[in-house]
């Protein structure tokens, strides 16, 4: 709990009302002080640091969490002057280890999630439809909220899903076309009415190709000698 790991002494618990977080004093215990924050060896102590500092542990609920400590100097042969390592954070890192490794958890769970949905799409007929089966009952299980929700949806319109392993439909030209219009007004900065806009739609995606008025290119013929307008002047 609060990302505290072994090695760590706990010396109090506060609730903040400021931030609505729990902060939690800590230092690590004896054998774990004064190590050189990049290679662990013990060091001798260089400076007390520039006050207490705080690390981000996972969330309690709606509550954040912090880990409060100070932040000593050591003098490593190897590394020189360097903030003094701590067992319950990596050197230089603003967050807890439990913190990092959660999200670290997460992110790869998230990607092997999304990865499995593209293949649902890529797979056809009943092969499609059993994959997407056992993804919303991974996905449920997980409990990421954003899957959760996501699974929901997928639920709600199943049906509609469906017709893309069946029949290979797929409403991405429609996307697409939506996509391109919004970027049409964008550029446009807007149009005072809409038989322009769908004017200009339709020239775009419409896939006409009318012969449009375009301004005469000049020329550039070879400039004449120098002298030549005046080539009847007396020399
Ligand atoms: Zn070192």
């Amino acid at each position: 709990m609060f990302g505290v790991v072994k090695s760590t002494v706990i010396d109090g618990v506060e609730f903040e009302d400021e931030t609505e977080s729990i902060v939690v004093s800590v230092r690590p215990r004896k054998g774990a002080k004064q190590r050189c924050g990049m290679c662990q060896r013990r060091c001798p102590r260089y400076h007390h640091g520039e006050g207490r500092r705080r690390w981000r542990g996972p969330d309690l609920g709606l509550l954040r969490s912090f880990l409060e400590a100070d932040a000593p100097r050591v003098t490593c042969g190897e590394h020189g002057v360097v903030v003094a390592s701590v067992p319950w954070a990596r050197h230089g890192a603003r967050h807890t280890r439990v913190f990092e490794d959660t999200i670290a958890w997460m992110a790869t769970r998230t990607y092997l999630l999304k990865e499995q949905l593209r293949e649902v799409f890529a797979l056809k007929g009943e092969q499609g439809k059993q994959l997407l089966d056992r993804w919303l009952s991974w996905a449920r299980r997980r409990r990421i909220p954003a899957f959760v929700h996501l699974a929901q949806r997928i639920a709600r319109h199943r049906e509609a899903i469906d017709a893309t392993p069946d029949h290979r439909l797929s409403n991405g030209l429609v996307e697409s076309t939506n996509t391109k219009i919004r970027l049409l007004t964008r550029m446009a900065f807007g149009f005072k009415s809409p038989e322009a806009m769908i004017a200009l739609a339709m020239l775009n995606l419409g896939g006409c190709c009318p012969p449009l008025p375009r301004p005469s290119r000049r020329v550039n013929r070879p400039t004449e000698p120098a002298g030549e307008p005046f080539s009847g002047r007396s020399s």
